[in-house]
């Protein structure tokens, strides 16, 4: 039997999207995206990201980005254990694209998934958020640019939609290609093949 419960007062009501501030129509950054049907203020809550919950292991093997060669749109990682596939029963939201420099964020609750303004946003702009895909340590340097490139078109583009390389790997993936660039020996190599 469903029970009653009431409300503190001293509890602030959660953001709640009452109606879909946006429209889904062609994108210039990608296929489809979402269009701002009104002017949307900063803090807002524009959405809530739908879809069927699952773990990472049936999202992997549901999709292979390597091995299609496309990455895969509609997973957002929420948790270590759960995965959305907005695939399946998702809403409009998976329409939204992903740009570096975005007038929304993404915002976990309680392992939902809301998307919120975070600039004012005038009717007919597109809403967008930094996808920041999480890392597996699999990509390499040419499936950044390629298979997960952005073409987000802003100023601050960092040109992949992967999440932003912290220091520690930064360093990494310098001292690789530093290697690349500079194999030892390859002075002297060239010296005596010359
Ligand atoms: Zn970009």
């Amino acid at each position: 039997m469903a029970s009653r419960k009431v409300k503190p007062a001293s509890v602030k009501s959660p953001k709640v999207v009452v109606v879909q501030p946006f429209v889904v129509k062609t994108s210039r950054i990608a296929g489809r995206g979402g269009f701002a049907a009104r002017d949307i203020h900063t803090g807002e809550r524009v959405a809530e990201y739908l879809g069927e919950r699952v773990s990472h292991a049936v999202a992997d093997a549901r999709y292979d980005d390597h091995a299609t060669a496309m990455h895969h749109t509609f997973l957002f990682a929420v948790t270590r254990q759960t995965v959305i596939d907005a695939a399946v029963d998702g809403n409009d939201t998976r329409f939204l694209n992903h740009s570096c420099d975005a007038n929304c964020e993404a915002v976990i609750e309680r392992s939902r998934v809301f998307i919120d303004a975070i600039n004012d946003i005038r009717k007919g702009e597109e809403l967008t958020y930094d996808y920041a895909y999480t890392r597996d340590g699999s990509e390499t340097d040419e499936e950044e640019y390629t298979l997960y490139g952005c073409r987000c078109g802003t100023k601050k583009c960092r040109g992949t939609i992967l999440a932003p390389l912290t220091p520690a790997e930064l360093k990494k993936r310098a001292a690789a290609a530093k290697k690349r660039h500079h194999p030892r020996h390859a002075a002297a190599r060239t010296a005596h093949e010359g």
